[in-house]
C-alpha cells in the first residue's frame, strides 16, 4: 500500500515568542518545515506529501517547498483541522497515512520506517513513543491531585501512522480539543500500537529547543 504524509505546519508558535510562524522560523538558515520535509523525504517508501500551511502562507510554502513534490493547502485555527484539510488533499489512492508535525523538525528516517513497518505488519495505527524522564502529577490550579505512576506512560512523537481509512473515520467524529490523531483513533476503541520514538524527534516548541536543534545539526554536519 502507497503511503502519504500529512504535515500540519500551520501552527503561529507562539511560544517560540514574536515574529513569522512557527514552520517558517529559521534553523541554521532554513524554514523549520524545509528541514522537516527535507527530512521526510530522506525515510524509504514515502509516497504523496501534503503540507498544511499556515494561513495566508500557502503561496511562499509552495515556493519554499517546490524541489520536494508536494501539495500545499491551507491550514486551519486548530491542529485537528489542518490535519483534516490535509487529509482531504491526499491522492486517492493512499492507503496508508503518516501524520507529522512540522516542529518535529529533525526527526530521524529510522523512525518513519518503524511506523510504516507497524502498520505494514497489520497495525491499524502506530505511534512513536519514549519513556517519561520526569514523574508528573495531575493538578487542579496549585493542589496536586494524584501522582502519575511513571513506569506506565510514554511521551509521544510524530509521525503517527495510521490505515487511511481509520484515519478518516476518526476525523469525520472527532472534536477539537485533541492535541494528536492517536487520541482520536482511541477514542473510537481502536487499538493503537507503541514503536520506539527518538531523542532528534523533540518538538521544537520554545526558545531553548531552537539552540537544541541548532546543536543537533551542527553535529550531524
Ligand atoms: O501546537 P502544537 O505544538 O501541538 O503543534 C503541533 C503541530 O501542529 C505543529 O507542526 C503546528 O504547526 C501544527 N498546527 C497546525 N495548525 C494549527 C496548530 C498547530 O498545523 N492550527
Amino acid at each position: 500500500m502507497t503511503v502519504g504524509v500529512l504535515v500540519p505546519a500551520a501552527g503561529l508558535g507562539v511560544r517560540l515568542g514574536p515574529g513569522a510562524p512557527k514552520a517558517l522560523r529559521l534553523l541554521a538558515g532554513e524554514p523549520l518545515l524545509v528541514h522537516a520535509v527535507r527530512g521526510l523525504r530522506e525515510a524509504a517508501g514515502i509516497g504523496p506529501v501534503v503540507v498544511a500551511a499556515p494561513p495566508g502562507e500557502a503561496g511562499e510554502v509552495g515556493a519554499l517547498l517546490s524541489p520536494y513534490d508536494v501539495v500545499v493547502v491551507e491550514g486551519g485555527p486548530d491542529r485537528v483541522d489542518s490535519v483534516a484539510r490535509a487529509l482531504a488533499a491526499l491522492a486517492p489512492g493512499v492507503g496508508l497515512v503518516l501524520v507529522h508535525d512540522a516542529a518535529r523538525c529533525l526527526t530521524p528516517p529510522v523512525v518513519f520506517a518503524c511506523v510504516v513497518d507497524a502498520l505494514r505488519a497489520g497495525a491499524q495505527a502506530a505511534v512513536p513513543v519514549l519513556p517519561v524522564p520526569d514523574t508528573v502529577k495531575r493538578v487542579d490550579g496549585d493542589r496536586v491531585l494524584a501522582t502519575l505512576p511513571r513506569a506506565d506512560l510514554r511521551a509521544v512523537q510524530t509521525p503517527q501512522g495510521f490505515r487511511r481509512d481509520v484515519l478518516e473515520q476518526a476525523h469525520r467524529v472527532a472534536g477539537p480539543r485533541h492535541t494528536d490523531d492517536a487520541g482520536m483513533v482511541e477514542a473510537l476503541g481502536i487499538t493503537v500500537i507503541t514503536v520506539p520514538g527518538h531523542d532528534e524527534a523533540f518538538k521544537v516548541t520554545g526558545p531553548l529547543d531552537l539552540l537544541l536543534a541548532e546543536a543537533v545539526l551542527r553535529e550531524r554536519r
